[in-house]
């Protein structure tokens, strides 16, 4: 794939970006990439945000099973600080780590480091989920991941809430959400005026 092109600046630091719905295979994709890391023996630190706790408090686990030993972070300041000497830092649900994790990324980056970030890019309402759209704008490589529509088989690319929660955060088990395509998704209804 695209990581053929990587070799050509390894001097300089670069962001990538791997972003999708729940179930499109994001965090699968981020742990692709960081074995590939560990295996070529570059230096690889991995950090989740402290508010994703779900099956796992120190390992990435993806819907699949995966799992890689990683950090967990308050806040993405702390990132800084913990992967001075990584030549290849991930961050899975970049999505909870807020706006101050793009100052993070491109200083992480701005120093030689390859970052790469998953997470979701809207949120349960189909809204750009901040600060995925502004990660999206200052990456220079970009995975936009799809699952599958459960409803009519499409790509999917947004994540349909089963329940009646209105809250932005609610982790979740597969249970809790199915990808729907744009035609299939059904916005919550007190959000959509
Ligand atoms: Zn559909």
């Amino acid at each position: 794939m695209m990581e053929g092109q990587f070799r050509y600046h390894t001097r300089s630091g670069w962001i990538e970006v791997i972003c999708g719905s729940m179930f499109s295979g994001k965090t699968e994709e981020l742990i692709r990439r960081l074995r590939r890391a560990q295996i070529a023996k570059q230096k690889v630190e991995i950090f989740k945000p402290r508010i994703d706790t779900r099956f796992s408090s120190t390992h990435i686990v993806s819907h699949s099973d995966l799992a890689i030993p990683s950090t967990i972070v308050e806040s993405a300041q702390e990132i800084i600080l913990l992967a001075q000497d990584a030549e290849v830092v991930g961050i899975d649900e970049v999505q909870f780590l807020g706006m101050e994790v793009l100052a993070v990324v491109e200083e992480l980056a701005n120093s030689g480091k390859r970052v790469i970030c998953a997470g979701l890019d809207q949120d349960f309402r189909g809204v750009p989920f901040e600060p995925v759209p502004q990660l999206l704008a200052i990456a220079e490589y970009i995975t936009k991941a799809q699952a599958i529509c459960m409803v009519c088989g499409a790509p999917a690319l947004r994540s349909q809430r089963l329940s009646s929660s209105e809250s932005r955060i609610q982790l979740g088990a597969k249970d809790s959400y199915e990808p729907r395509c744009r035609h299939c998704f059904i916005p919550p209804k007190d959000l959509t005026k």
